[in-house]
């Protein structure tokens, strides 16, 4: 049977940068696991994975490293496909030898499997923690990692530091037979999303769904029904994905983060979030949440 567009990804468990998107593909570990001898290579460069292809698709290059870069070091975090998986780094402006081509992360349709393709996310989630935490936020002096974790503690002052993940919300605003779509000025002409924000301190996810929605758009809601989660790594966040009814007010732009915000009808939908965002996941069950 062809598969209709919303069913690409049945659950929002399913979505790319899930870890269940991975399959069975590959088992995360620590770099001080490394059971050397040869493996796959992960290059990263910018927003892109650099694969080399194959007459199965783009894959992971094997055998030497297919770059050489001094800054970064390889570094192994986990297996894939039962074969040891090394992390490269590569800088945005190195050239590339014709074998190596741009996978880029963030596009419509990625041209990689979702299972590659969240590899690579869990990849750059990762370049973000070894970027920031080469030295203590306590104490400002190196750190080491800790035995067989991505933890790392600071040889000074004795404080252990974790990896960050950010907690942020994202929801279908319901009116009617209308949603609730933003549009933020960086953005394409034209394309708008779903309201969402970064968690603070001392807030549960619905409530910041419901201060997000004042703060962005000043329509007040309730209802707030949490649907599911997607792992982010733009660059390390969680975004929970929730419902809402509309309970008040009328569209203003309360803050400077909105270039626009309005009410759509299903059938009058502008353009849209690719497939494999949990906003579209929303959007395009939007009717079943309608009631
Ligand atoms: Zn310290």
């Amino acid at each position: 049977m062809m598969k209709t567009p919303s069913d690409y990804y049945l659950l929002p468990a399913d979505l790319p940068f899930n870890r269940a998107s991975l399959k069975n593909n590959f088992q995360l570990k620590s770099p001080d696991q490394d059971p050397g001898g040869d493996g796959v290579w992960l290059p990263l460069q910018g927003m892109n994975l650099l694969t080399v292809s194959t007459p199965q698709g783009p894959e992971l290059a094997e055998g030497d490293s297919p770059l050489q870069t001094t800054t970064f070091p390889p570094l192994y975090i986990g297996q894939w496909r039962n074969r040891p998986c090394r992390l490269l780094h590569i800088p945005e402006d190195m050239k590339l030898p014709p074998q190596l081509h741009r996978q880029p992360l963030r596009a419509a349709k990625p041209d990689i499997s979702i299972a590659l393709l969240s590899l690579a996310g869990m990849g750059q989630m990762i370049l973000h923690w070894e970027d920031n935490s080469q030295l203590c936020s306590t104490c400002g002096k190196k750190m080491t990692r800790l035995k067989g974790e991505w933890g790392k503690e600071c040889q000074h002052c004795n404080a252990s530091h974790y990896p960050r993940v950010h907690p942020c919300v994202i929801g279908l605003v319901i009116k009617g037979d209308e949603i609730l779509l933003a549009r933020k000025p960086e953005w394409t002409d034209g394309r708008y999303s779903l309201v969402a924000g970064f968690v603070e301190f001392g807030e549960c996810l619905e409530e910041t769904m419901a201060r997000e929605t004042v703060e962005e758009t000043n329509i007040q809601i309730k209802n707030i029904r949490y649907i599911g989660s997607q792992s982010w790594p733009f660059p390390s966040q969680l975004m929970c994905g929730f419902v809402a009814d509309y309970a008040g007010g009328e569209i203003k732009l309360n803050d400077q983060e909105l270039a626009d915000a309005k009410w759509c009808k299903l059938d009058q939908l502008p353009t849209l979030p690719p497939k494999r965002s949990i906003a579209r996941w929303l959007i395009d069950r939007a009717e079943k949440f309608i009631s």
